[in-house]
């Protein structure tokens, strides 16, 4: 993760809350794993597939989820 990806989430977890409470972070602030909102587990990134529209990049749902729907 780059240093311009870690600013984009400071700042948008400082608007939204919601935002991190479903993110865990390593100590450098890097994102590590992210809540899914199906299941509500808490997974690695590479659970997810890219999604360009949420502001990681990420989906909001898991692989698996995404499958199961
Ligand atoms: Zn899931």
């Amino acid at each position: 993760m780059n240093e311009e990806d870690k600013n984009k989430i400071k700042a948008y977890s400082k608007q939204t809350p919601l935002y991190l409470s479903r993110r865990k972070f390593d100590s450098e602030g890097a994102l590590v794993e992210v809540q899914c909102l199906g299941c509500k587990k808490f997974k690695p990134l590479e659970a997810y597939s890219k999604n360009k529209i949420q502001i990681d990049g990420i989906e909001i749902k898991c692989k698996q989820c995404k499958q199961s729907k």
